[in-house]
């Protein structure tokens, strides 16, 4: 088959956080990554036992969350393959499930720049540039500064919205403060439903 007739590979980006809580920043993140990278769809995979993190919400309210976030945007999915898995989560294993689930498409990891930070030191670090193009989010001025990157393998995007972070939408939460247009509405409605953050961080 000729370059010109052979079909186009799909584009998939996976959007990996611990979204406690999903917040309109991580929702912006994604769509200009979905934008910017031609991305034909982004699954957003919130982890199972973070890496490193003792006190995270129930992986079962988390998901719910961002299902509930990203339920109305047909472009927009989420997977349970880091909640279903035992043990700490580990990038290589979520990407490795990806690669398993769509073995003909181009998949692209993205994850804030803070949290890429340590990239070098997460677990089979030489096979992730393998299976993945990593993404990695900021908010303008903090742009991702990490030697030793395979330069083909990770770009970088600024996202504003960022400015809104997870710490944030929960000391507010615990204070009493609204988090209204921070995290979608059914968010700040399922956070108060559930009681959540009333005592964190
Ligand atoms: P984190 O340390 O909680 O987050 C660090 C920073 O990145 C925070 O400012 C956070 O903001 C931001 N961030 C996290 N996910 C983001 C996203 N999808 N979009 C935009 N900003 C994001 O990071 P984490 O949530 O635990 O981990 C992020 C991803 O990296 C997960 O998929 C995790 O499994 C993976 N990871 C893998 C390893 C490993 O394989 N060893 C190690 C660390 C992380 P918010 O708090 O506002 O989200």
């Amino acid at each position: 088959m000729s370059a010109e007739t052979a079909p186009r590979r799909s584009r998939i980006g996976i959007m990996g956080g611990t979204f406690d809580p999903i917040h309109n920043g991580h929702l912006v993140a994604a769509s200009e990554a979905q934008e910017q990278f031609e991305l034909d769809e982004v699954i957003f995979v919130p982890t199972g036992k973070p890496w490193m993190k003792s006190t995270v919400t129930a992986g079962e309210h988390r998901y719910l969350m961002t299902v509930i976030a990203t339920a109305a945007n047909p472009g927009f999915n989420v997977s349970r393959v880091d909640l279903e898995r035992e043990g700490a989560t580990y990038t290589i294993d979520t990407l490795r499930d990806m690669r398993k689930a769509y073995p003909d498409a181009d998949l692209f990891f993205i994850t804030g720049a803070d949290a890429m930070t340590q990239i070098m030191e997460w677990k089979d670090v030489s096979e992730v540039w393998d299976l993945a193009h990593f993404i990695a989010v900021s908010r303008p001025g903090h742009p991702l500064t990490i030697s030793g990157l395979p330069t083909q393998g990770v770009s970088s995007l600024e996202v504003p919205a960022l400015a809104i972070s997870s710490t944030d939408c929960r000391t507010r939460v615990s204070q009493g403060s609204p988090v209204w247009y921070l995290v979608p509405d059914g968010v700040v409605q399922y956070i108060a439903k559930h009681h959540l953050y009333r005592s964190m961080p």
